[in-house]
């Protein structure tokens, strides 16, 4: 048996992420490309992780019968009444990148307290007749240097209390294993395998 997942991203290191996570288990994970799918771009203007996801896993109903996911994940600074939270990718691009968004955060948090967590949140549609949510949060602080050189957006800078290392210091297997993501895929994971969809 052989379960096919179609992710509702074009962002590679996730479908990366997602596909090491869940490919051992007779799953096969497909991004938007491999499917020729092209849906433009969505408008993420939910008023949560929650919503986001489900506006995209939706976009992509209309066009496959296929089980799908969909993500939205933020990092949430608490001093900073948990910005960038939902807009994080956007705060990135309006900052000119994710090191310049690190150098406009560092500023804002001289003096105060560092603490951070990351937030993700997976929806998955077309399996039963609602939606479900599967969540994952790690909490951690931001770093006074961006360290590390692998995965991307605010890996560099955000350091996970659990392996007190950045999430850019990391191997990939480490990451999964503790990373916002790797924890909601690995809910998602258990419910496909109660559910006989993965073993
Ligand atoms: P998305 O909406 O789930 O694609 O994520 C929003 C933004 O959060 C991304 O563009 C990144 O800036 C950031 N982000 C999400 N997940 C991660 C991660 O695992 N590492 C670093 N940054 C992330």
């Amino acid at each position: 048996m052989n379960f096919e997942l179609l992710v509702a991203t074009n962002n590679a290191h996730k479908l990366k992420e997602i596909r090491q996570i869940l490919s051992p288990h007779h799953i096969t994970v497909y991004g938007m490309k491999d499917l020729n799918i092209d849906i433009g771009e969505v408008e993420e203007n939910g008023k949560t992780y929650y919503e986001n996801a489900l506006i995209k896993a939706k976009a992509l109903q209309q066009v496959t019968k296929m089980p799908i996911i969909a993500d939205d994940s933020g990092l949430e600074v608490l001093a900073l009444d948990k910005k960038p939270g939902l807009r994080s990718a956007r705060f990135a691009q309006e900052c000119g990148g994710h090191m310049e968004a690190f150098k406009v955060l560092d500023k804002e948090l001289e003096g105060k307290d560092r603490s951070a967590r990351f937030m993700c949140d997976i929806v998955l549609v077309n399996v039963e007749d609602k939606p479900l949510l599967f969540e994952g949060i790690v909490l951690g602080r931001i770093g006074y240097e961006p360290d590390g050189t692998t995965g991307f957006g605010y890996d560099p800078i955000f350091i996970c209390d659990e392996l007190s290392k950045s999430y850019a210091s990391l191997s990939e297997e480490e990451k999964n294993r503790v990373s916002h993501r790797g924890k909601a895929l690995n809910k998602l994971l258990t419910y496909l395998k109660i559910n006989g969809y993965a073993s």
